[in-house]
């Protein structure tokens, strides 16, 4: 009998050793082996990590609870007068044409506490839920995403959040109080050479000869907030560590006093869209900075970014839905009323599939947000990068799909700024500044190429784990055969059960029509599973390579969350007496909208041209095939 469990693979080796880097270039092999070093690795999987194994936990979301009474009292007051506020001194043009967020707003977010929103009250925050958060996010981006990024930069990854979730006492004491009050926050991370690779950063820490503090020598691009920011989370490389005989690449995040002399804003950066994000160039030229403000440890830095982007990333989706929803506010209104060819454009098929879609996607992107907020707020250790990448990836792209077919809803009118559509008179819905806000979300804290990664990484991290040791030429060939019978063993039990009908039931009390929904997730889960092992064995360690096929099943297992959150929300919403036949139509079309794109993925999956797409792009970017550009200037 083997001694590794079907159910829950042990974690018997570090996880970075099954990956085998003996193919890869030294830059390559650097970078992995720091973002390998920096994963977070659970034995407790989540409902989607589940999900990638063919294993259905429903338990792991359902049911889909309330916020306890005297939080919800609380919050409904807060968003109450947040709205009140947004409403009469926030106007969002104004923001978006002069770049700039009045002074007087900000004191006023400040006076609301609207700077610490998920800060405990103990170091004077509001101390509300993930839930809440995400209530307050959707609200504010749904009439200015400049103010909605302003503060959800400074709390979702400036220094809140990397204190609530690493700093010790005696820092939450000393900065927790002064950001929940509004002093600005900023988060450092990238640099001209490093975007999506943090690993390979240039920004320096080295230690002062006494030992008492860092110097800080680099320079930080893109910094959001930065340009006002009073305190900065910045991540910097520290002196390498020895491991196995080699140097590792350390990295630390500090906190740093935005007025220690030699920090210096050398550029404010404009944008397509978030005119007022007051994002800029930081320069740090020996900016010394106490061994005290290290966050979570020397050389742990890489984790302590790469955790509060995961801890944070449900504020963009909560924004996206703010997005999506007020899409289907105004699709809704211009659909009913513009009248061309004799009807409202609303009743032409075309016009009606795109508010169709709108709608449909916006209820689910609610439902994927609530219930992954909701297992933050039971239990804030619970694992939730699935979940959390899925909202963010999921999210952003669906909000932007949103925004353009409103565009197209809203036609010549969508494209007209605010400013010319109030000129001649007419409502000023804002679609053309929604549009430049929108798109930059699937680029910015974690693109949606690298959350398909991410994600990917985190579904075959339990095969890694069986079977990853036999396949790793770097390893000894006794090791590597000692692991591949337990494989054996494993697999032998595994593999036949995702071919078999068992183990998809619905929650007790499911409503019928949604537990048929519920159940065909846990169907299709198996299916998927299988898939991911066939295109295992099919390509073995070259499958990381396979980022389009790799995309696909990342995008399958998000539609599945998405179509298993959507039956849980659906649930509550008609124990809180929502109008059943109403609910339920919402939900049979986004299940079958969902379930359009997931055949269409498996079917891509099957049959593709993803190696000949491959080859051509190689020959484009050599320049082979200058010659499709004649005629251009
Ligand atoms: C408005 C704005 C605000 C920002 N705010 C902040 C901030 O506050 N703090 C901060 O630290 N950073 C910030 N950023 C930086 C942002 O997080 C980066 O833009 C992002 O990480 C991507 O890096 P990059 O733009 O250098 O793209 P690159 O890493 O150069 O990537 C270019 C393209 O290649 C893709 N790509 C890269 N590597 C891979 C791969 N291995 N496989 C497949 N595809 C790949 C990317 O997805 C992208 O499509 C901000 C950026 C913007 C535009």
């Amino acid at each position: 009998m083997s001694s590794v469990t079907p159910e829950a693979p042990q974690k018997t080796e570090e996880t970075r050793s099954v990956i085998d880097m003996s193919k890869m270039s030294e830059g390559q092999r650097a970078a992995l082996q720091v973002t390998e070093a920096a994963r977070e690795t659970v034995d407790d999987l989540s409902f989607v990590a589940h999900l990638f194994m063919g294993r259905w936990r429903p338990g792991k979301i359902a049911p889909l609870t309330d916020v306890d009474a005297e939080e919800k009292a609380r919050a409904d007051g807060f968003l109450a007068d947040l709205a009140t506020f947004l409403r009469a001194h926030v106007d969002p043009d104004a923001i978006d044409r002069s770049g700039e967020i009045p002074a007087a707003v900000l004191d006023g977010l400040a006076k609301l506490g609207a700077y610490g929103i998920k800060v405990p009250q103990k170091y004077g925050g509001l101390g509300f839920s993930q839930t809440t958060y995400g209530r307050v996010c959707q609200l504010i981006a749904s009439h200015c995403t400049n103010t909605f990024a302003h503060l959800s930069i400074h709390q979702s990854v400036g220094v809140p959040q990397p204190l609530m979730l690493f700093g010790t006492e005696e820092q939450k004491r000393k900065f927790l109080p002064r950001v929940a009050a509004g002093e600005i926050s900023a988060f450092a991370l990238t640099e001209a050479g490093v975007g999506s690779d943090p690993a390979r950063m240039q920004t320096t820490a080295t230690p002062t000869e006494d030992g008492e503090a860092f110097l800080l020598n680099g320079e930080k691009l893109w910094c959001s907030n930065g340009t006002r920011a009073g305190l900065l989370i910045v991540a910097a490389q520290t002196p390498p560590k020895l491991v196995d005989g080699k140097p590792r690449t350390q990295i630390t995040t500090f906190v740093v006093e935005a007025n220690t002399p030699g920090v210096a804003v050398v550029h404010r950066s404009q944008f397509m869209g978030h005119r007022a994000i007051y994002n800029g160039v930081l320069r740090f030229t020996d900016v010394r900075v106490p061994r005290a403000n290290i966050v979570g440890g020397e050389g742990r830095g890489l984790k302590v970014a790469l955790t509060t982007l995961n801890a944070g990333r449900l504020s963009i989706p909560a924004a996206s839905l703010g997005t999506a929803k007020r899409a289907l506010q105004i699709a809704r209104e211009w659909a009913g009323t513009r009248i061309q060819w004799g009807v409202p454009i609303g009743r032409h098929a075309a016009v009606a599939e795109k508010v169709r879609r709108i709608a449909a996607h916006a209820f689910a992107l609610e439902a994927m947000l609530l219930t992954t907020s909701r297992i933050v707020d039971r239990d804030k250790k619970a694992d939730i990068r699935l979940e959390a990448a899925m909202c963010k990836l999921w999210g952003t792209e669906k909000a932007w799909l949103c925004v353009d077919e409103l565009m197209q809803v809203r036609g010549g009118r969508g494209y007209e700024t605010v400013e010319s559509l109030r000129a001649r008179g007419e409502n000023p819905y804002p679609v053309e500044r929604m549009m430049r806000d929108a798109r930059v979300t699937t680029i910015f804290e974690g693109s949606s190429e690298i959350l398909r990664l991410f994600i990917m990484r985190e579904a075959l991290d339990p095969h890694l784990r069986i079977a990853g040791i036999a396949l790793n030429t770097e390893r000894p060939w006794g090791e590597r055969l000692a692991s591949a019978a337990k494989a054996a063993g494993f697999y032998a039990w595994w593999y036949p059960r995702q071919w078999l009908p068992i183990g998809g039931a619905a929650p007790a009390g499911m409503h019928p029509r949604l537990a048929r929904h519920f159940r065909r997730v846990a169907g299709l889960s198996r299916r998927m599973a299988r898939t991911l092992f066939h295109q295992m064995v099919k390509f073995g360690p070259q499958l990381e390579k396979r980022q389009v096929l790799l995309g696909r099943i990342a995008d399958i297992g998000a539609d599945l969350f998405a179509l298993a959150a959507t039956c849980v929300h659906a649930q509550k919403l008609l124990e809180d007496g929502e109008a059943e036949e109403k609910v339920l139509a919402l939900v049979d079309d986004f299940q079958a909208l969902a379930t359009l794109r997931i055949r269409q993925n498996f079917a891509g999956i099957a049959h593709n041209a993803d190696q000949h797409g491959y080859d051509l792009a190689q020959q484009v970017v050599a320049g082979e095939h200058t010659w499709v550009e004649r005629g251009i200037l």
